[in-house]
């Protein structure tokens, strides 16, 4: 008999060693979805449809997408059904794009993501997962190790201290664990930074993210992502107090400083 999974200390569930995680699609019918973008041009290399699931258990001050994050919602979506709709797309991939499963957080569902992942790489298509990497258990080892084309990695903060101001939850290494996993893997990772003035842009952080990443060979790039505020209505929509209200846009000087800096560690730096 398979143990019941276990929360963990950080609040998620945690698969007993050894569980079995080959399924098929009818035990995993579903994903929910909060969004498709149909031609996504800024998730991923190529043109891409970008599926946003539902639910994240962070609440990042700056979230784009602050609807996503509540677990419950979202639209289910059988599994042939997204794949019919890639299909479809698929003549305007050409050669760099695919599919881009981001969030809310995809490996919350990463039990269904695997069979839809598992079609998508027979029909040939490139698969790109956009995630916090909080959660690394069996069924998200098969997706890294197995089907994930590339994973873009968000890195919050390189403090503890920093991480917890910024998502409300402790990080507690999940995220260092995570791109360790990926790296040993010797697939491919994107690395995403927002740069947040007077938060995460300061020389002495962006030299810890370099130092600390320098050594990876399985990253493609760095993306920095400039702080804006286009989410800001989202959150009133939703009755939520925007958390940080007094931050200001990078300026362009800014943005330069914080790329040269990343330039001394990573082989490419871009800014999206
Ligand atoms: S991890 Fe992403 S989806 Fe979740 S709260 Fe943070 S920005 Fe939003």
């Amino acid at each position: 008999m398979t143990a019941a999974p276990e929360k963990n200390d950080i609040g998620f569930f945690q698969v007993p060693h050894g569980t079995k995680t080959n399924m098929t699609l009818k035990e995993t019918p579903t994903l929910r979805v909060h969004s498709i973008e149909s031609f996504g041009t800024h998730d991923g290399p190529g043109i891409r449809t970008v599926i946003f699931l539902q639910g994240c258990k962070l609440k990042c001050v700056y979230c784009h997408n602050p609807d996503s994050i509540a677990i419950e919602g979202g639209t289910e979506y059988k599994i042939d059904e997204l794949v019919e709709k890639v299909l479809k797309m698929k003549p305007y991939f050409g050669k760099n794009g695919g599919v881009t499963v981001s969030g809310g957080e995809p490996l919350l569902q990463a039990k269904a993501l695997l069979p839809f992942f598992k079609k998508l790489k027979e029909e040939g298509i490139h698969t790109n997962l956009d995630t916090n990497g909080r959660i690394l258990n069996n069924f998200t080892k098969e997706l890294l190790d197995k089907y994930a084309d590339l994973v873009m990695l968000d890195i919050k903060h390189m403090t503890e201290e920093g991480y917890q101001s910024i998502t409300g939850m402790r990080n507690k290494n999940t995220t260092f664990n995570f791109a360790k996993y990926r790296d040993s893997s010797g697939k491919k990772m994107w690395l995403r930074y927002v740069l947040i003035p007077g938060m995460t842009d300061s020389p002495e952080l962006l030299h810890a993210l370099g130092n600390y990443f320098k050594t990876y060979k399985t990253i493609e790039r760095l993306e920095l992502q400039p702080y804006h505020k286009l989410g800001v209505h989202k959150w009133k929509a939703l009755g939520w107090e925007y958390p940080i209200p007094d931050a200001r846009e990078n300026t362009d000087k800014e943005i330069r400083n914080a790329v040269g800096i990343l330039q001394n560690y990573f082989k490419k730096v871009t800014v999206n």
